[in-house]
């Protein structure tokens, strides 16, 4: 039985991970130390003879016992408002974790991936998005900890494949969304969708003429783990083209989820990027892979999800308190 280790297995793409590895046979280890993970994605696996926990915050020296087939590391925080409220976190989840876990490849001579992030690119100057794209990153704005850290990431691990001969995967991930997302993490689904249930109006940062292109979650995982079992060791971006302006998103959601409230409109932050969308021409011949999951159905498959929610869970201070993890 091979073994894998998912770091961030607490979180939104790390719990979809394990639940694909164990379908696939594998023996899994998820680690996580819940910064802005919660429990209740893996609940369902405690008790899966095929599943181990190990809560450790992987800035931390790495110890796994036994041998490793493949590492996928997925821990970061991942919405501008986590990454926003625990910067030092996200610098060394990006940076002393990924050179935790590449010692710990290199020790047990296993694959590993990494997840980057469409963010590489920053502010792009090129669209749609081709991984050969230098990106347009300010080092020191407030998102920087986060481009810089996944940059970072990307180039010591480059680093460790070409000087240690380490066999490694770069996936750049573009906006991606589904079930298990938090819904008070503050990325623009889960606060539309959140928005809608508690019936406030939906907050739109700038003129809402800002692109993304929302990739479904099965869509992302199938790409992710097409890419493991690849033998191509650059970045290949995993997205999905469909690219929609954030106003027109706004409407999709007040027409699915049925709201009476209107929109408002706030400040944009600081360098949000105003255009994204991923050219995915690279992983359809490499991975032959492309999305299949058209937004209204996955869209509609995620708000089912938020709406099974507790009212607890609903009307939840709006964002993670991070106190007791600054503290430890
Ligand atoms: P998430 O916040 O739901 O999950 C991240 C998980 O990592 C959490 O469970 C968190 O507790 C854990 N974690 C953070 N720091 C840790 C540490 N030091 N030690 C151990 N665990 C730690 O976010 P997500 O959307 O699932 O993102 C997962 C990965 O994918 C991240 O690396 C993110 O940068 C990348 N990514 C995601 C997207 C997206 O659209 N979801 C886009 C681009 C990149
Ligand atoms: N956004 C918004 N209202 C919100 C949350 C986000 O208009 O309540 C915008 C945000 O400014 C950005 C886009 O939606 O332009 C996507 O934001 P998200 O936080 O999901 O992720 P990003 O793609 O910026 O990393």
């Amino acid at each position: 039985m091979k073994k894998v280790l998912i770091t961030g297995a607490a979180g939104f793409l790390g719990s979809h991970l394990c639940d694909r590895f164990i379908k696939e046979g594998y023996y899994v280890i998820g680690m996580d130390n819940y910064i802005t993970g919660d429990k209740k994605n893996l609940l369902h696996l405690e008790n899966n003879p095929n599943f181990a926990f190990v809560e450790h915050d992987v800035t931390k020296f790495v110890k796994i016992d036994g041998n490793l087939d493949y590492i996928l590391h997925f821990a970061s925080p991942a919405s501008p408002i986590d990454y926003l409220k625990i910067p030092i976190q996200t610098l060394k989840v990006g940076s002393l974790g990924t050179h935790n876990l590449l010692g710990l490849a290199k020790a047990k001579k296993a694959r590993i991936l990494i997840a980057s992030t469409s963010e590489v690119y920053g502010d792009p100057l090129v669209h749609p998005q081709t991984e050969d794209y230098y990106g347009n990153v300010n080092t020191i704005g407030p998102r920087g900890v986060y481009d810089e850290a996944k940059r970072f990431q990307e180039s010591i691990t480059m680093a460790y494949h070409r000087f240690h001969g380490l066999e490694t995967r770069i996936v750049r991930i573009f906006n991606t969304y589904g079930p298990r997302m938090r819904l008070n993490d503050g990325r623009v689904i889960p606060a539309f969708m959140g928005q809608a249930l508690r019936g406030e109006d939906l907050t739109i940062f700038g003129d809402g003429s800002q692109t993304r292109s929302f990739c479904y979650v099965d869509d992302q995982i199938e790409g992710i783990y097409r890419l493991l079992l690849s033998d191509y060791s650059y970045p290949v971006n995993i997205g999905n083209p469909h690219e929609i302006s954030i106003k027109d998103f706004a409407e999709e959601i007040i027409k699915l989820t049925g709201t009476n409230q209107k929109i408002v409109y706030k400040k944009l932050p600081i360098d949000d990027p105003l255009q994204r969308q991923p050219d995915i021409s690279l992983a359809k011949k490499l991975l032959n892979w492309q999305p299949t999951v058209e937004r209204e159905q996955g869209m509609k498959i995620t708000f089912d999800y938020f709406k099974s929610l507790t009212a607890d869970e609903l009307y939840r201070s709006e964002h993670k308190d991070f106190t007791n993890h600054i503290k430890k």
